[in-house]
């Protein structure tokens, strides 16, 4: 019989007037992951989104762990349909629920009977089954309040579908609902987890990337597509922005005061990112600092370059530890890739003694002698656009 799989909406539920909203985004949202595995139909009852299969061709093991990464879902289950029949159904449950019930000290049969020309009803069809699976596994008895296993059995119209415990789904929201941000992605650890959790906060990701060819190589680039790549299947398809960052850096370097270098060349960053957030209709940039971490990362450093923009700039990783930035790079396959030992553009011509608390008006003396409006036109007018497939 087929399998079918339920998406649970998490915060969803919560959301009142945003809900439906949140609802339509999140279809979308798995659709676009599912076109490459079959012809899937996704539909929407009740806070529970459906994805079923229409031929047999379909990947149901492989859009199953597809919709586990789709953030907006709390919970995903798969589900198996079988014949409108008591009997077919305990059957169902035996074959298909045999790990779970394996595992399971406790249990309990829950169930929805949205045809009500069945013959019996949810409770009578509870006890029913309940009963027969009590005595076929002496090693579970039934529990009302806290069971191991809650046993699922819906009937609906056209046949009877069976689920076990779900497995945890990716949580937050939907991306796109809370609209457009724009990501400074290097080829680090921290930015790619900063970059999943703003996607999981229901923000779609325009990636921009700093490169600095010759002093950073064609290998260190690849690397941050790489990165982008991974994020894709929670992040849907990515536009990586590779701005061309060698000549601003030059120019630092030769008309700047050494110690100064970070700082300046950080700020320039921002004004690029604002500027790249200006030209996708993006409401706000995303990095991965984290306070202490570097000399870059104090909060008068972070005043220096925020000040540069009038943008929000979210900083999710700011008050972690690394051993939990690295928690999540793991759990979302980006550590292997992030750990490579490419050179960044930070690295490039970095000071002996870099200022620790830069002053906003040093900052602005500095960079008096300079084009700043030119120069950050040139690199953002000069930007090549990488497109990345969902992976
Ligand atoms: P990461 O692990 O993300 O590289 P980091 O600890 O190495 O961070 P920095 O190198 O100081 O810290 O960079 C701080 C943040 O600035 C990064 O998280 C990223 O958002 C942004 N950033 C740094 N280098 C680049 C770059 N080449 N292109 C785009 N963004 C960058
Ligand atoms: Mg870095």
């Amino acid at each position: 019989m087929r399998e079918i799989i339920l998406l649970k909406l998490g915060e969803l539920v919560l959301k009142g007037l945003n809900r439906h909203r949140f609802e339509e985004q999140l279809m979308a949202n798995a659709k676009r992951r599912l076109k490459p595995l079959g012809a899937f139909k996704v539909y929407t009852r009740q806070s529970i989104t459906y994805v079923e299969p229409q031929s047999d061709d379909c990947d149901t093991a492989a859009a199953f762990a597809a919709m586990q990464k789709v953030f907006g879902a709390a919970d995903v289950c798969l589900c198996r349909e079988c014949e409108k029949d008591q009997d077919a159904m305990l059957a169902a449950i035996k074959e298909f629920l045999a790990d779970q019930i394996a595992a399971a000290r406790t249990f309990k049969v829950e169930c929805k009977r949205s045809d009500k020309t069945f013959p019996l009803n949810s409770i009578q069809l509870a006890q029913y089954l309940g009963g027969e699976l009590d005595e076929a596994y002496p090693h579970m008895r039934a529990e009302m309040h806290h069971p191991d296993l809650i046993v699922n059995v819906e009937v609906r119209e056209t046949a009877a579908y069976i689920h076990g415990n779900p497995a945890p789904g990716a949580g937050g929201l939907p991306v796109g609902v809370g609209g457009r941000a724009v990501s400074l992605l290097s080829g680090g650890i921290d930015s790619p987890v900063a970059s999943w959790m703003m996607a999981k906060r229901g923000l779609s990701l325009e990636m921009v990337h700093f490169f600095s060819y010759p002093y950073t190589s064609p290998e260190a680039k690849e690397k941050v597509l790489d990165l982008a790549r991974i994020l894709t299947p929670y992040t849907g398809r990515l536009v990586v922005h590779v701005v061309p960052f060698t000549a601003i850096q030059e120019e630092l370097r030769r008309s700047c005061p050494e110690e100064l270098f970070t700082i300046l060349m950080r700020r320039f960053m921002m004004r690029i990112a604002a500027e790249v957030a200006h030209r996708t209709g993006s409401g706000c940039l995303i990095t991965g600092e984290s306070l202490g971490q570097v000399a870059s990362q104090t909060m008068e450093a972070m005043r220096c370059t925020g000040v540069v923009t009038d943008l929000p700039i979210f900083r999710p990783v700011v008050g972690m530890d690394k051993e939990e930035i690295v928690r999540i790079s793991r759990k979302i396959g980006a550590f292997e890739t992030s750990i490579l030992p490419y050179e960044d553009c930070c690295t490039v011509f970095t000071p002996k003694h870099p200022r620790l608390k830069p002053t906003r008006a040093e900052c602005e003396r500095a960079e008096e002698k300079l084009d700043v409006e030119g120069m950050v036109k040139t690199a953002a007018d000069n930007i090549e656009r990488v497109f990345i497939a969902m992976e």
